[in-house]
């Protein structure tokens, strides 16, 4: 049933080709894990990038289970940990910024890290797709939290597929589990037995999105469609947005490490130096 769903969304919205060189992005939780799981038994061509953000046994456990994960499967494993990359791990970053009193929360630190160094990795590794574990609750979450903080500008990247500016420096986003509920993604995971982290991440900034979170739940019980209606809506206007916010702007160079941005510096060169 899943995998039905998830070979529909592909083909509806073309995100992947069979000779296509995918990765995709494992974290060690279930979304991730189960997306990895499927595209391989739809028979395409997949190999796992994994980062290691540090956070002790958190990361720790979730790099054993990738590992066991893809020997168990036979998938190519990439591990990169922000330490490596970055020279910091993202407690340590969390630290500085505290000190500093830069108040910059842990998940947007962590997603413009983790999205620049995926790409930059995907990139120089020939992929030409990156898989993301995105699903109907993540999609849903993060269109009202944009709108209800007044910056749609970010939803124009929040489709099924993204990363489609025709620039060589992004490889193309995909999200084939966009219209999947998490819920969904759980039995699976569970009947399956993957052996995955089904905590969140002990460094998550749970208040905003976590509010939105619950609310979505409880609209459900009343309105089961609610989650695939804010979706379908922001699906409508999408063209719009992309239109208004995202081809108008030409990509550059960041003037600091020489990846593909919509600004001088890109925001992970703005955050490194801040520490
Ligand atoms: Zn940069």
């Amino acid at each position: 049933m899943i995998k039905e769903k998830i070979a529909r969304t592909i083909g509806k919205y073309r995100l992947l080709n069979k000779n296509d060189k995918i990765a995709v992005a494992v974290s060690g939780g279930k979304d991730s894990t189960t997306i990895l799981y499927i595209l391989k038994q739809l028979g395409y061509n997949v190999e796992a990038l994994h980062i290691d953000v540090g956070i002790r046994n958190f990361s720790r456990k979730n790099l054993d289970n990738v590992k066991h994960f893809c020997a168990e499967n036979k998938i190519k494993l990439h591990v990169f940990s922000y330490k490596n990359e970055y020279s910091y791990s993202l407690p340590e970053i969390q630290q500085i910024l505290v000190r500093k009193n830069i108040k910059l929360k842990n998940c947007s630190v962590c997603g413009v890290l983790r999205r620049n160094l995926l790409n930059k990795k995907a990139r120089t590794l020939g992929f030409d797709k990156l898989v993301t574990g995105h699903n109907l609750d993540d999609a849903a979450q993060e269109f009202l939290m944009n709108l209800f903080t007044a910056r749609l500008s970010l939803s124009a990247r929040l489709g099924p597929k993204t990363g489609l500016i025709d620039s060589k420096g992004f490889v193309p986003r995909v999200k084939p589990m966009y219209f999947i509920r998490e819920k969904e993604i759980e039995r699976f995971s569970k009947k399956q037995g993957f052996n995955v982290n089904y905590c969140a991440c002990p460094l998550r900034a749970l208040a905003y999105r976590n509010m939105i979170r619950i609310a979505l739940d409880n609209y459900e019980k009343e309105n089961k469609n609610v989650k695939e209606n804010i979706t379908g809506y922001f699906l409508k206007i999408m063209p719009w947005l992309e239109k208004r916010y995202e081809n108008n702007k030409e990509i550059n160079k960041c003037r600091s490490c020489g990846e593909s941005c919509k600004d001088e510096i890109c925001m992970k060169c703005v955050i490194l130096g801040n520490l």
